[in-house]
């Protein structure tokens, strides 16, 4: 396949700034096996624009543009390729709404103009945005491909390496990714430990990725034969491993629940929960789990103090001595929900979601009890940074990590 790039914006032609994007592109292209035997610059002009495309469809079969996706008026590039291929322009709500919530979150008003951002080539496969708000395109049209990438190299870069190359290797068969995942390390620790691994390695590529409380790593590597491929994958996953194993739970698009869960399945364990700060959270991931029925026989949410006491028997007195946010309670509400339910393990989950403090505690603290049948029952406490329903969730996951290990 012979690929072109197509570097849009009048900075570069004015020495202004240097194609830092399409060294990068250049680069990627060039492991998955796509030959660039073209660059072309030009500037933020519809005219001249179209001619670069004209040449380009006529030696390339993939062209890549970058820049000129943004909401001023010298950003043309996507107005003259849909002019050019006939193919209208259409607001993708997705985006749409990517770019509202992006306004909203870093308090800026939403100005009009933005909407612009949210219109793609009718038929265009997306590429999200994570770091910024226009999105990217892929098209194919009559033997030609097409791929849109924004300007600012951090945005083209995060959105090629996430959403570009993963697509254009299905395309070619010549990529393979591994995704591995861990609790219970933060992404800068992880980094850390990994940093000489995650600088020198090229391929595969090592790219860590935070998301609620957890990281993930993504393995990329990209050879012509598949078996090879394999090969390389598992020599840098044992490398990972060997630093950070005790953290890893599973691989791909799984969840510390549905790992807990097949852990307890393997050791025909069963479960129940007692939950006061997750109301229900816990219990609602963990039916969400195929099969959970086999491992989880029920639970309760014991929201206010006395329905931790009537219902789950915690004595009063440890709640008047240590409150109910304390390691006690959470000690008794495990052990209790497990005799309650005859479970072999049983969880438990008291703390302060916030906003406001309770008992003189911060929000975001948590006690997550763990009685396991024929062991010293376990209390963990956790702090979490976040509002009221990070809090809740990450302490949900907390638990289900405290029952996988
Ligand atoms: P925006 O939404 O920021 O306007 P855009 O997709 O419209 O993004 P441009 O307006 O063309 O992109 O470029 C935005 C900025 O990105 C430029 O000012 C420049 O700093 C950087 N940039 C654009 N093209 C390149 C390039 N080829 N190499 C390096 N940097 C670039
Ligand atoms: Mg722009």
């Amino acid at each position: 396949m012979k690929g072109e790039i197509i570097s849009v914006g009048s900075e570069l032609l004015l020495g202004q700034i240097v194609n830092t994007n399409a060294r990068f592109l250049s680069e990627q292209l060039a492991e998955l096996g796509i030959s660039v035997f073209f660059h072309t610059v030009v500037g933020d002009n519809p005219e001249r624009l179209l001619q670069a495309i004209g040449i380009a469809e006529k030696r390339s079969d993939l062209i890549v543009f970058t820049g000129g996706l943004g909401p001023t008026k010298d950003d043309v590039t996507k107005e003259v390729l849909s002019s050019h291929l006939g193919v209208p322009l259409v607001i993708d709500e997705a985006s749409l709404k990517a770019i509202e919530d992006y306004f909203r979150r870093s308090g800026r008003p939403f100005a009009e103009n933005n909407r612009k951002q949210a219109l793609v080539l009718r038929g265009a496969e997306i590429l999200p945005n994570d770091a910024g708000m226009a999105p990217g395109m892929f098209l194919s049209a009559s033997g030609k491909s097409y791929l849109l990438l924004p300007g600012p190299p951090a945005e083209m870069e995060t959105m090629f390496l996430r959403y570009g190359k993963p697509l254009l290797a299905g395309r070619s068969g010549r990529i393979e990714s591994r995704v591995l995942r861990f609790f219970g390390i933060g992404e800068a620790e992880l980094e850390k430990k990994l940093e000489d691994l995650i600088e020198k390695q090229s391929n595969p590529t090592i790219a860590p990725l935070a998301d609620e409380g957890e990281v993930s790593i993504r393995l990329t590597a990209s050879h012509a034969v598949k078996a090879e491929r394999e090969k390389m994958l598992d020599s840098a996953e044992k490398k990972i491993l060997e630093r950070v194993g005790p953290f890893f739970y599973g691989y791909g698009g799984t969840t510390i629940f549905r790992e807990m869960g097949e852990r307890l399945r393997k050791k025909g364990w069963t479960l129940a929960a007692a939950e006061s700060l997750t109301g229900g959270m816990f219990q609602s991931h963990v039916s969400a789990v195929p099969g959970a029925s086999a491992w989880f026989k029920g639970g309760v949410v014991t929201y206010q103090t006395e329905t931790k006491t009537e219902v789950l028997n915690v004595k009063r007195e440890t709640v008047s001595t240590f409150g109910v946010v304390s390691g006690p309670c959470a000690k008794e509400m495990a052990e209790n929900v497990r005799r309650l339910f005859r479970t072999d393990v049983g969880i438990s989950f008291t703390g302060v979601a916030g906003p406001d403090p309770l008992e003189g505690k911060d929000p975001g603290l948590a006690y997550i009890g763990l009685s396991v049948k024929g062991r010293e029952t376990e209390v963990f406490a956790v702090h979490l940074i976040g509002n009221r329903d990070t809090v809740r969730l990450r302490s949900a996951k907390h638990g289900a990590w405290a029952v996988f290990r």
